[in-house]
């Protein structure tokens, strides 16, 4: 076969020339000389198609894919701002074919569709937070943490509106998914009570939409708390199925329902440590860590250690330290 432009003996043509011709006279990439990009004044997203997206660069490479001739492997596209040209990189069979296009990309000035929609107020759940008792400044401080370290996890989930309410916290939600998701971590974290009411929001395209709300209850008591049941004093140990307790005075361990719990007060407490005095059998005598008098502390079982851990409550110490620790 011989190439009809130069003459060369060859074993392939492409249309009736040598690949040498060919290239020279084909064009495999023909971008438009002028591309729209709209960005979102609020978030910087940018969007040339249908999409909104983020990184200019791969989204004007990505868009530009289309523009490349049939049969060609696409190798690579790349947009270079600076001179406003796309190179662009391809194989026809064996050979590496290179083509630089310049291209006016202009941007335009716009609103992307979830910004949009949070400023139009839109949401689709809300998680509705309380505490038993009012919320700490700590407690609020991690449920937000980890509303909002999820959210930037979530392309698609956005807070409209955020309210502290009634010692909790409101959120307001742009994605049902993403509060269901939150709503069952922080039930997890926080051993906490939930309930999903939904309500009629309106109707859509014909269709009834319903507005989900996910009510968290958080307890008063984590692990750790000390509190009062029925006028005795435990310290709970653990939170699973059911709530570990360790009763102070007897120095046994109980197993409670968290219904249970409801009758439990939180007892305000700190633990400090103490020097013991002398010990005998059933109770020692340490120094008052505040006072520094001496004073005898009933123990459920013979205490070994030279210092103990102890809380006061109701003008009362008890030892904190469980036997063999
Ligand atoms: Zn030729
Ligand atoms: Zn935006």
């Amino acid at each position: 076969m011989f190439c009809v432009e130069c003459g060369k003996e060859v074993s392939k043509l492409y249309n009736g020339l040598c690949v040498k011709c060919y290239l020279k006279k084909e064009i495999f990439f023909s971008p438009p000389k002028k591309i729209d990009v709209f960005v979102c004044r609020n978030c910087g997203a940018l969007k040339i198609n249908k999409k909104w997206e983020k990184g200019m660069d791969e989204i004007i490479a990505n868009f530009l894919k289309k523009y490349v001739k049939k049969g060609i492997e696409c190798v690579e596209i790349n947009f270079i701002p600076e001179s406003k040209e796309v190179v662009f990189k391809g194989m026809l069979n064996d050979v590496l074919i290179e083509e630089r296009k310049k291209i006016d990309v202009r941007v335009k000035n716009s609103l992307c569709e979830m910004c949009c929609r949070i400023k139009g107020g839109y949401f689709e759940a809300i998680l509705q937070i309380r505490g038993e008792q009012q919320l700490t400044k700590k407690e609020i401080e991690r449920i937000d943490d980890i509303v909002y370290e999820n959210l930037e996890k979530k392309e698609k989930a956005f807070v409209t509106k955020r309210e502290e309410r009634h010692g909790g916290i409101d959120y307001y939600i742009g994605d049902k998914h993403f509060a269901a998701d939150i709503a069952k971590m922080l039930k997890e974290i926080f051993h906490a009570e939930m309930n999903v009411s939904s309500s009629l929001a309106g109707k859509k395209d014909g269709k009834e939409v319903y507005r989900l709300t996910y009510g968290i209850r958080i307890p008063a008591y984590s692990k750790g708390s000390y509190v009062e049941i029925e006028g005795k004093l435990y310290k709970i140990e653990d939170i699973r199925k059911k709530i570990h307790l360790y009763d102070l005075t007897t120095g046994r361990g109980i197993h409670v329902y968290k219904k249970d719990m409801k009758k439990a007060k939180i007892v305000d407490t700190e633990e400090k440590e103490a020097v013991v005095l002398s010990i005998k059998e059933g109770e020692i005598e340490i120094m008052d860590p505040e006072t520094f008098n001496a004073i005898t502390i009933l123990t459920p079982f013979k205490i070994k250690e030279n210092v103990v851990k102890i809380i006061k409550w109701k003008g009362k110490a008890y030892v904190v330290q469980k036997k063999g620790n």
